[in-house]
């Protein structure tokens, strides 16, 4: 008999067959502007391709999209498209050299065109600058590397003392922790690029500095205006949009818990618990959860990754959220294929493992929540092969991922394009496209057939399905259990 620590010991590879559930996202930039890297990345494990507004201009965003789809009409295989917006972010100005700081000296930060008397002085983004500080705040530029404490207030000048050394290049992004920023959720720049994005057909728009309901609830207007079909994304990047997590999660079709900007902007004890709060009420409210930012930074330059990485990888995966995301590692890191390999294989692991089962806790009052969750009882109880899902909307498939069924891939048939390409976030569906016939069998017989083409099931196979079935001429929603000839 295996005690209990054998399994752990045994260093047995992971099935090549097995679906990993855990999506990764990986950001695309100059070392991965090429179709032939996006096609490794693609070949590694990738699913979603995350296209950065805050360093792209519409040029470029057109060519990487176009990049994208070629890459995975070449390696035949579905990729989502994520536009992430730049949002109201803070930003110096530009300098005509480097300032090198040292702690103790003294900074002038500007608005307003301000000309300061100060030795160092650099000019900042956000006119109400001055108005919304108060003297003892700390200011963090550039991702926190050097940190500033306010010293003085003048009209369009504050006076800061450096706390930690650095050097500060033109247009560095500054934090402001726990200040409640005055500017739009959505800038002139981002309202073009959701023009943009609505015209190159991304799928997810996500939003960043994401505060209240309200900002997702603006941009659903203007995609809902627009006729657009893509999903908003809201990511988590300061204390009030952890204030108003309830109300973001009902209004998002998703949520990033943006760690890079969220680390700065709460203190950092609270990052991890504030992650684990996020991706349970996300899933114990059935909406999708990326978990972003330094998952594997150190690869930015080495090829492996420190210990405590591959742990943190491995954790969200087993809290089991829908995605976890690269960003400079595989925009501008040395080693952006080893990256997805290395999150695939701990992904796969892990979730061998088991998993933090948070949707045990799920509530699911709909009728088409609690067909999909019976269907899910008995995939579990005869250890099912393959979960089918029919869908048009994604409802029926969204719901089969928000169970996190860890027994059975999902896999979801639906004849909507659009459709298709969300589903590539959600936790453990693997998308197709199919024609839809008016004969439900007709429907049952491609699903199975176009999953034994492709080796994900075989004679034997234990295949549980959500469909419709005609019933004197009115369709009802029926669940089948079928073993494959
Ligand atoms: C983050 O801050 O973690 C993040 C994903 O946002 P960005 O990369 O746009 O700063």
């Amino acid at each position: 008999m295996l005690s209990e620590n054998s399994e752990l010991l045994t260093d047995r590879p992971a099935s090549r067959s097995r679906t990993r559930r855990t999506k990764i996202i990986a950001t695309l930039g100059p070392a991965t502007n090429t179709v032939e890297a996006i096609e490794h990345l693609i070949g590694a494990g990738l699913n979603i391709a995350r296209i950065n507004m805050s360093h792209a201009d519409p040029e470029t965003t057109r060519q990487t999209v176009a990049r994208i789809r070629e890459a995975s009409e070449r390696r035949q295989k579905r990729v989502g498209i994520l536009m992430d917006l730049q949002g109201p972010a803070i930003r110096t100005g530009d300098l005509p050299t480097s300032l090198n700081l040292k702690p103790g000296e003294r900074i002038a930060l500007t608005v307003r065109g301000e000309k300061s008397v100060e030795q160092r002085s650099v000019d900042v983004n956000y006119d109400q600058l001055v108005d919304d500080i108060r003297v003892g705040d700390t200011v963090a530029v550039d991702n926190g590397m050097i940190q500033l404490k306010v010293l003085e207030k003048h009209r369009n000048q504050l006076t800061c003392e450096v706390l930690t050394e650095g050097v500060l290049g033109s247009r560095r992004h500054i934090n402001l922790p726990g200040v409640r920023v005055n500017l739009p959720a959505l800038t002139e720049k981002d309202l073009t690029d959701v023009e943009l994005g609505i015209e190159l057909g991304v799928d997810f728009i996500a939003m960043s500095f994401c505060r209240e309901a309200a900002d997702v609830m603006r941009l659903k207007a203007i995609l809902e205006y627009r006729k657009a079909p893509q999903r908003v994304i809201a990511k988590l990047e300061d204390q009030e949009g952890i204030r108003n997590l309830a109300g973001i999660i009902e209004a998002a079709d998703g949520i990033m818990v943006a760690r890079g900007d969220l680390g700065m902007e709460c203190p950092f004890e609270e990052l991890p618990i504030i992650q684990r709060r996020v991706v349970k009420q996300c899933i114990t409210r059935g909406k999708p959860v990326i978990v972003a930012t330094h998952m594997l930074e150190s690869m930015i330059e080495s090829p492996s990754p420190t210990r405590a990485e591959i742990t943190d990888v491995s954790n969200a995966v087993y809290e089991q959220a829908d995605a976890i995301m690269l960003s400079g590692e595989t925009s501008v890191g040395r080693y952006p294929v080893k990256c997805v390999e290395i999150m695939d294989r701990i992904a796969l692991r892990t979730e061998r493992s088991g998993g933090a089962n948070y949707a045990d806790l799920a509530r699911m009052d709909s009728l088409g929540a609690k067909m999909v969750k019976s269907a899910f009882v008995l995939a579990k109880e005869v250890s099912a092969d393959a979960l089918i899902v029919f869908t048009r909307k994604g409802s029926m498939a969204r719901n089969a991922a928000w169970l996190r069924p860890m027994h059975s891939p999902i896999f979801a048939f639906t004849d909507n394009p659009s459709l298709l390409n969300q589903l590539t976030l959600h936790w453990g569906i693997t998308p197709f496209l199919i024609n839809f016939s008016a004969d439900s069998a007709v429907n049952f017989d491609n699903a199975v057939k176009a999953l034994r083409d492709r080796g994900l099931i075989r004679s034997g196979s234990k295949v549980v399905a959500v469909t419709e079935v005609d019933v004197g001429g009115r369709l009802i929603d029926t669940i089948l259990l079928e073993c494959i000839e």
